[in-house]
């Protein structure tokens, strides 16, 4: 099935038409087969806005929200990222068409082993994955010229602020559990954090020791 009308579609009614303005950013959602990071029963609606189940009770998320959470980044080619939540691969994949190197960590080790199947399928190798709990960062890889948290957190954990480059950016979903805030935050100096609000945004929740606990 060729599905790249459709990509292109869905890329300028949701992303474009909605004000995503980053050329590479458009041009790699362009490319990259999203049908790919969902079970085949729901290849035919990776090319709408909605988020859809990967399994494990989790979500991919919309391409509108990974290319405004992306766009938030400001990337330059050079930059090292970090994802919390690789969940079906999907973000990071974007991540590795635009820097040199992506860290991302899961919790639920079926999610990561599926992700790096189909990153390795298409060629993602510069995706580095860990499966662990992400609320505490990746210190032996730290730090990083930007950290993207694709779960919504109760608030913001301490390490991604340590584990921040000065001028490294940070983006976050906090709030409840039925809706967050995306927050970006900038570190502009060692002990200066300036914190802007993106837009209200609704994840799966951030379960681990500085997130939710498991049954809340
Ligand atoms: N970025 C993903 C979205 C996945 S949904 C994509 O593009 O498909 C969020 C993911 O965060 C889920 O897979 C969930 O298991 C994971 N997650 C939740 N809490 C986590 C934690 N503490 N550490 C690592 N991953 C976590």
């Amino acid at each position: 099935m060729d599905y790249s009308i459709a990509r292109r579609r869905m890329v300028a009614q949701h992303v474009v038409a909605r004000g995503i303005h980053d050329e590479e950013l458009i041009h790699v959602m362009e490319e990259l087969p999203r049908h790919l990071f969902v079970e085949e029963a729901l290849q035919s609606q990776a090319y709408t806005d909605y988020a859809l189940p990967i399994g494990e009770k989790q979500t991919i998320s919309q391409p509108y929200m990974v290319a405004i959470m992306t766009q938030s980044l400001e990337l330059k080619r050079s930059d090292r990222v970090l994802e919390i939540g690789t969940g079906s691969g999907y973000q990071a994949a974007v991540l590795s068409r635009l820097v040199t190197h992506v860290y991302s960590v899961e919790r639920i080790a079926n999610l990561a082993r599926r992700a790096r199947r189909v990153l390795d399928k298409i060629g993602c190798s510069n995706v580095h994955i860990q499966v662990c709990d992400g609320t505490s960062g990746w210190g032996e890889q730290a730090p990083f010229d930007a950290i993207v948290v694709t779960a919504g957190a109760p608030d913001i954990p301490q390490h991604y602020l340590q584990q921040l480059e000065i001028g490294g950016r940070l983006v976050i979903p906090v709030g409840g559990s039925g809706a967050q805030i995306l927050k970006r935050v900038t570190r502009v100096s060692e002990n200066h954090f300036d914190y802007e609000d993106i837009l209200e945004c609704r994840f799966v929740p951030l379960i681990g020791k500085h997130g939710w606990s498991q049954t809340s």
